[in-house]
C-alpha cells in the first residue's frame, strides 16, 4: 500500500451508505480501476460533522463568496458547525500525504465548482463551492482536485491522473534527502511531460536548473515546485502534444530512415486532425525508442506516463 497514491475522495463516491437518504454515489472506475494505484481516504464532511444517516437534504444559500450551509426544508443553518470540523479535517489530512482529491460534484459540502447557491428569492445558480471543498483547496492550493463529474471528461479525466501521477513522483524526491543531483535528475526525466503543459514554464524551469548551484537549495526547491504546480495546473492540448511529437524527431538525428520519419510525421498530423487518439503517436514513437535505444527518450515518463489500464489518451 505504500507505493500506491494516496487521494481523499468524497466518502459516498468510495460506497460509503452516507448520504443524506441512506444511500451512495459508488462510481465503478474510481473503485475498481482507479483504485489499483491508489489508496482512498475517504471524508463525509456531512457524517464527520456529527449529521446522521438519514438527515435532512441541505443546500448553499446567499453570498457566493461567503454561503450559507441549510436545510432545504426546516431552514435550519449548520455553516458554523461545518467550518469548525472542516478546518480541524483538512490539518489532520496534512499528515497523510495526500496526492490529490476526488469530489462529489453538485454537493453543498463536498461540490468543488458549480454548485447550486440560493438567493433569497429561492432562485439557483451555479456558482458555488460546497464548504469542505472549499476549506479543503485553500488549505491545499497546490494539489490536484477534480470531481466525478470532470473525471467523466477524457480530456479532464487524463489531466488529473497524469497530474497525481506527476504528484507522487514529486512526493517521492521530496521524501529522500534533498539535492541539486536528485532535482536535476527529475527534472531531465519529467522535461518533456512539463513541456506539454506549458513552454513558458518548461523554459524557465529549464533556466532554473541550469542555475541550480548558484541557488540555495531549499530555495531551489521552493521555486522549481511553485514552477512545477503552475505548469501541472496547464491542462494539455493537440497542439502542445504535436509541438511534443515533432520536438522527439529531433533527437533520432540520421537514425530513422526517411520512410519512418514520414510515418511518424503522417501519423502527427493525423492526430493532430483528431483522427487518431495521442496513443497512437506515442505507441509509434516507443517502438522507435526501443529499436533504436535513444537514452534520453527511453527515460522520459511523457512517453509512459501513467499504466495502460488506465485508457487514458486514447480519445481523438
Ligand atoms: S457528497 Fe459529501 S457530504 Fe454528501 S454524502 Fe457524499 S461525501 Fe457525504
Amino acid at each position: 500500500m505504500e507505493t500506491r497514491i494516496k487521494l481523499g475522495i468524497s466518502a459516498c463516491l468510495f460506497g460509503e451508505q452516507v448520504r443524506y437518504d441512506g444511500g451512495h454515489s459508488l462510481d465503478r472506475f474510481l473503485t475498481d480501476t482507479l483504485g489499483k494505484y491508489v489508496e482512498y481516504i475517504p471524508v463525509c464532511p456531512e457524517v464527520e460533522c456529527g449529521l446522521g444517516v438519514p438527515r435532512e437534504s441541505m443546500r448553499l444559500v446567499g453570498d457566493p463568496g461567503a454561503p450559507r450551509l441549510m436545510t432545504t426544508r426546516t431552514g435550519r443553518d449548520y455553516t458554523e458547525r461545518m467550518l469548525k470540523w472542516a478546518r480541524k479535517r483538512v490539518a489532520d489530512l496534512e499528515h497523510r500525504n495526500l496526492c490529490g482529491f476526488i469530489f462529489k460534484s453538485n454537493s453543498p459540502s463536498s461540490g468543488m465548482k458549480r454548485v447550486k447557491i440560493y438567493n433569497e428569492k429561492g432562485v439557483s445558480a451555479k456558482k458555488g463551492v460546497g464548504i469542505f471543498a472549499r476549506a479543503f483547496i485553500e488549505h491545499f492550493p497546490l494539489l490536484p482536485v477534480e470531481d466525478d463529474e470532470g473525471l467523466h471528461d477524457p480530456s479532464l479525466r487524463e489531466n488529473f491522473i497524469q497530474r497525481i501521477f506527476f504528484f507522487k513522483r514529486w512526493r517521492a524526491l521530496l521524501a529522500q534527502k534533498k539535492s541539486r543531483g536528485s532535482l536535476v535528475d527529475f527534472h531531465t526525466k519529467n522535461k518533456l511531460l512539463i513541456l506539454s503543459h506549458s513552454l513558458k514554464h518548461h523554459q524557465t524551469m529549464g533556466k532554473l536548473v541550469t542555475r541550480a548551484k548558484d541557488i540555495p537549495l531549499r530555495d531551489l526547491y521552493e521555486k522549481y515546485q511553485n514552477h512545477l504546480m503552475g505548469a501541472l495546473r496547464l491542462r494539455t492540448t493537440i497542439k502542445k502534444n504535436v509541438y511534443v511529437l515533432q520536438h522527439m524527431i529531433s533527437f533520432f538525428k540520421k537514425k530513422l530512415s526517411s520512410d519512418e520519419k514520414q510515418e511518424f510525421l503522417e501519423i502527427i498530423d493525423q492526430y493532430h486532425r483528431g483522427y487518431v487518439p495521442l496513443l497512437v503517436p506515442v505507441t509509434l514513437m516507443n517502438h522507435y525508442v526501443r529499436k533504436y535505444d535513444q537514452p534520453y527518450l527511453k527515460e522520459q515518463y511523457y512517453l509512459d506516463p501513467h499504466p495502460m489500464e488506465l485508457q487514458l489518451r486514447n480519445h481523438a
